[in-house]
């Protein structure tokens, strides 16, 4: 099966009850074969508008990240591909209806680093890890996390830069370091 194929397919989910909130499903953005796959936790406003992932403000961040670090080859999901109503946090019955979705697209997308934003996107494949230790990781030490044969690394939501709790110069120096976390994998 072609991702192009998969993502057309989950555009007509109904597998949980979200489907009669959400105005769009939000699948997918990027590459077909990226060298970094972003995932991020569920879809916000403008998502569920527009129906693409990451294209408000925390989008707009992370575009503007991803350039200063000459990243293109990258995709971005999310764990949810339907937006809870009013932004709350989603229910692990969401997460369990949607995750074979994911599961799928990882294995079609098979990226050389999957980048976990926040911490919801870290405990769904790490469950009990700290967000703000693995973010400390992926910084000073490199250090990778591995789990099915493939390599993650996890660096805050863009929407926790965006509360000013981290600056976006040390923000894109997280990026940096996926870079040559990268570039030592090859
Ligand atoms: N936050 C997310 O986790 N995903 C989006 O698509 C938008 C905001």
């Amino acid at each position: 099966m072609k991702i192009e194929d998969l993502n057309n397919d989950i555009l007509h989910c109904t597998d949980c009850t979200l489907c009669t909130t959400r105005k769009n499903v939000v699948v997918f953005r990027g590459m077909s074969t990226p060298d970094i796959l972003l995932i991020g936790e569920a879809p916000g406003a403008e998502e569920d508008e527009q129906g693409i992932p990451f294209v408000g403000r925390s989008g707009q961040l992370l575009d503007k990240v991803l350039l200063a670090n000459n990243i293109n080859n990258f995709a971005i999901i999310n764990i949810l591909k339907c937006r809870p109503p009013g932004n709350r946090k989603p229910t692990q019955t969401e997460v369990n209806a949607c995750s074979h979705w994911l599961e799928a697209q990882l294995l079609l997308l098979q990226p050389k680093i999957i980048v976990l934003l926040g911490a919801t996107a870290l405990n769904y494949f790490f469950p009990g890890q700290r967000i703000t230790k693995s973010v400390q990781d992926t910084l000073y030490s490199s250090s990778t996390f591995e789990k099915d044969g493939m390599k993650f690394v996890a660096v805050f939501h863009p929407s926790y830069i965006l509360r000013g709790s981290v600056s976006v110069d040390e923000y894109i120096r997280s990026f940096g370091s996926i870079i040559n976390i990268m570039d030592g994998i090859k």
